[in-house]
């Protein structure tokens, strides 16, 4: 990397009390990182430009309804296993969450009326599944079984960092099998293997759509060591939801990383990352002032880090090399609404998916996702009413260049598009409207802070698994990213591993 004379030359020295590692950003992959450093001793500091802290898995609230920003099914709260990653973060600083179980992961509204629900109850799912497609029944069962495999590899071993030699050495010799599995299955991706067991192509777009749900592309693009993961920890750890909103996750990161003498400062963005002779050493923020640590950490993702914070035109081979593969999926349109409890009636399962025509799976406005998290837990809406999170991809540039009147026309028509598609599964959704505010890819840059407010990256072609995915190690000494744009990729129990794994670095690095 070319580094100029004195890049800093702007940045005051002022107080040099340095800490052991600054991060950018308090989403879980940042916090979860702050929380495991803090925990073994060392100086942290998290610095977020937002009110509160959790970015993506934050919340708002309005009216006397608890919105979630962003997640709401969530994985990693099982009881046993290693993959119950948010269950152990919070442990390991002292911390637990009550969580109430989601029966169904979701229930998916297809085109030619198949309706199939994911139970958590690993045979009732492929029952319903056999139903439907009695003559791929032992391909179906072949195929899940073997993301099994997958799953079963990984819930073998503690999940650390994978960039540290000691730590993969025991682990082989722990567990030879596992590790070698993973090994055989990090460069495939999901279609490869559903092609093995299954020709009908109805089945494959139901395989393509169980990928798209979380990795917004389909299977022939998703790395098989996540659905591993994904298909499989549904019917194990389960899909738990946090009793208080999803927002409760990072507000009990944040109590203990406080507890363990962290510390966290709000309002606090950042413009750029300090280096001295080609090496991170601070932080400068909007404001003025300057944080120096011996490891900074970005939890802002890659395009933000590489091209916001650090000057565009310096970037790393590694990373220019790293856009080439991957690109920034499209951000979501949003709708916050609150409904009239009447709405949904007895049975109504927490998430949907609705899909009418499979051509339009990842166009714009395609696919619409819904959470229904007052089933779950009915404190998050004023009596009598419930909350409904729908929403679907749409791109930065469809909201671009629009004044004031047209950004609100367009955001009313959109709105009104999808609620006339939900009023399918929900009849009367429009009639029991009590509140309903519309985010947009604007919204969700501005408020969450991320480049085109992008969901995260996904690959431009079709890449080997996750080969190309980068640990949390930069080309840039000193500095590390964690969070989605990061191996294992978006979700919040996969950012969690990613922070487990770069404090389990980070730690290593600095020798505590
Ligand atoms: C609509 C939606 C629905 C989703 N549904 C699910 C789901 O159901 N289940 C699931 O597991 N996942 C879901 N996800 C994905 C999941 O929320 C994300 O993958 C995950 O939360 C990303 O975490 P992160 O740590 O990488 O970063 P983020 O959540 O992006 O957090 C980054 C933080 O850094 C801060 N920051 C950025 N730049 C700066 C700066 N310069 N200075 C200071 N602070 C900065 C931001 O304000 C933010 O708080 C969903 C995401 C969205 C948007």
């Amino acid at each position: 990397m070319t580094v100029s004379a004195n890049p800093n030359a702007d940045v005051p020295l002022g107080d040099r009390t340095t800490f052991d590692a600054i991060i950018i950003g308090s989403g879980i992959g940042g916090l979860v990182t702050a929380t495991q450093l803090a925990a073994k001793g060392a100086k942290v500091l998290v610095l977020e430009r937002y009110l509160i802290p959790g970015g993506s898995s934050g919340y708002f609230d309005r009216e006397g309804y608890r919105f979630d920003v962003g997640a709401s099914m969530i994985f990693g709260f099982g009881k046993q296993g290693t993959t119950n990653l948010l269950t152990r973060a919070l442990a390991a600083v002292g911390e637990s969450i009550e969580t109430i179980p989601d029966p169904v992961q979701v229930q998916y509204h297809l085109p030619n009326d198949l309706d199939i629900k994911v139970h958590q109850d690993y045979e009732q799912f492929l029952q319903g599944l056999f139903v439907k497609f009695p003559n791929e029944a032992k391909g179906i069962r072949q195929f899940y079984d073997e993301c099994w495999q997958v799953f079963n590899c990984l819930n073998a071993m503690d999940l650390l960092s994978l960039e540290e030699l000691r730590y993969l050495t025991r682990v082989f010799f722990q567990h030879p099998a596992a590790c070698l599995g993973l090994v055989k299955y990090l460069p495939l991706n999901v279609g490869d293997i559903a092609r093995k067991y299954i020709k009908d192509p109805d089945v494959l777009k139901f395989i393509d759509i169980e990928c798209y749900i979380w990795s917004v592309v389909p299977a022939e693009m998703t790395p098989m060591i996540n659905a591993g993961m994904v298909f499989s920890d549904r019917h194990y750890g389960g899909i738990n939801y946090p009793k208080g909103g999803v927002g409760q996750i990072a507000e009990k990161l944040v109590s203990g990383l406080l507890k363990f003498g962290g510390e966290i400062h709000y309002k606090s963005r950042v413009t750029k990352i300090i280096t001295e002779q080609g090496k991170a050493v601070g932080v400068k923020l909007a404001n003025g002032k300057t944080f120096y640590a011996k490891k900074v950490v970005s939890n802002a993702t890659r395009w933000d880090t590489f091209e916001q914070l650090l000057p565009a035109a310096e970037m790393p081979k590694k990373e220019q090399k790293w856009q080439e593969r991957y690109q920034k999926s499209p951000a979501f349109l949003s709708l916050h609404l609150g409904v009239d409890a009447k709405v949904l009636p007895a049975g109504t399962e927490c998430h949907h998916v609705l899909l009418e025509d499979w051509t339009q799976m990842e166009e714009p406005e395609g696919t619409i996702f819904v959470s229904i998290p007052t089933l779950l837990d009915p404190s998050l809406a004023p009596e009598g009413h419930q909350i409904i999170h729908a929403f679907t991809p749409s791109w930065m540039s469809d909201w671009e260049g629009l004044s004031p009147s047209e950004y609100n026309t367009k955001k009313e028509e959109r709105a009104g598009v999808m609620l006339d598609r939900l009023e399918r599964i929900f009849p009367g959704i429009n009639a029991g409207l009590d509140f309903m505010e519309v985010g947009t890819p604007r919204t969700h840059r501005r408020f969450l802070g991320r480049a085109d407010g992008s969901y995260g990256p996904i690959p431009r072609r079709k890449l080997p698994g996750l080969l190309n995915m980068p640990f949390n190690r930069t080309a840039v000494p000193g500095l590390y990213c964690v969070g989605d744009s990061t191996f294992p990729g978006q979700g919040l129990n996969a950012v969690a591993f990613s922070g487990f794994a770069c404090a389990h670095r980070i730690a290593a690095d600095l020798g505590i």
